[in-house]
């Protein structure tokens, strides 16, 4: 009995001072000037889609259709080989797209292995938006877009087969880092209402096995966002975000009170951590944006960047990285 007392008085004292914590580090954040709109994005890619955002962010529209209408420019790019139309194909020389969407009010749309149609963004929005599902993939994903209207097309584009016929002589299957085999768009923004949402969107891994879904579509991995504390989303080999849930751990670090840059640090030293062996060969980038637009990112290696567009700032920032 006596111990049984002595244990929630100490459990009752410690989430006293768990609560205390939190609420003063909320009490710093709501003292800060809030800086909306803002979006973010990866990638030097994300100078143009952030432009194509900022249209709508700077009319007081809403963050999510801000995220998707600027991911849709760099899907809609022919030569850029990560993202949508003229994105690597896999080994069997089938382009494959995946996409995520969430919004302020958390909910999420996504679709996974999706072929022949362009912007699998605005698909994973029709599921968020028209469906009582999260996620749709394969053919059930492109028989549901070609049911929404969209236009089926071939995204082989001969810049990607040619690559793709290149890479069937030695067929040597090794993501490299930084190099534009795994380069996705995520996109998170705060709008002048102070709501937040996200988008990401990729070709995946090229070169990878047919059916091979990487982070960028799965909710929590890829992409998240909780309005009440940040987003955050992932760049990089898709396998080892997945692993430790990267968006969704470094939104509740924030919600721990780390910063947006510290959030991804403690992420990506995480992954290092678990992974002594693997973590030298491959390249994971993290960016994150507070409900205050604070930002920030970090990578295991040097190279990747990120673009920043708000009121005073349009830049394109190297990310503080772990290296080998
Ligand atoms: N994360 C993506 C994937 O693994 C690729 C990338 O961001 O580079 O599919």
């Amino acid at each position: 009995m006596t111990n049984r007392r002595k244990f929630l008085k100490s459990t009752v004292f410690s989430g006293l001072a768990v609560t205390t914590a939190g609420l003063s580090s909320m009490a710093c954040e709501a003292s800060k000037p809030i800086k909306k709109p803002i979006v973010i994005s990866t990638w030097n890619h994300g100078l143009e889609a952030n432009t194509a955002a900022w249209e709508v962010l700077s009319k007081k529209g809403r963050a999510v259709d801000a995220v998707e209408t600027g991911v849709r420019v760099t899907e809609d790019d022919p030569n850029n080989a990560t993202v949508g139309i003229g994105g690597f194909p896999d080994r069997d020389g089938v382009v494959t797209l995946d996409a995520c969407i969430m919004d302020e009010f958390e909910n999420c749309g996504s679709v996974a292995f999706l072929q022949n149609i362009k912007n699998p963004i605005s698909v994973a929005r029709k599921v968020m938006d028209d469906t009582p599902h999260v996620m749709l993939v394969g053919e059930g994903a492109r028989r549901f877009a070609v049911e929404k209207g969209f236009k089926e097309e071939n995204l082989l584009t001969e810049k990607s087969e040619k690559a793709w016929k290149n890479w069937l002589k030695n067929q040597d299957y090794k993501p490299k880092i930084n190099v534009e085999n795994h380069d996705t768009i995520g996109m998170v923004a705060l709008d002048d209402m102070g709501n937040l949402s996200g988008a990401c969107t990729t070709s995946g891994a090229a070169w990878k096995m047919h059916g091979r879904v990487g982070d960028s579509p799965i909710i929590g991995a890829g992409l998240y966002v909780d309005n009440e504390v940040g987003a955050c989303t992932a760049t990089g080999l898709g396998e080892f975000v997945i692993k430790i849930c990267g968006a969704h751990m470094i939104v509740e670090l924030m919600r721990q009170g780390l910063s947006p840059s510290e959030a991804c640090k403690q992420a990506v030293e995480r992954l290092v951590r678990k992974y002594p062996e693997d973590y030298k060969d491959l390249q994971v980038g993290f960016l994150a944006l507070s409900k205050s637009g604070e930002y920030g990112a970090y990578s295991i290696h040097k190279g990747f960047n990120y673009a920043v567009k708000s009121n005073d700032e349009e830049e394109l920032i190297d990310a503080p990285y772990y290296g080998s």
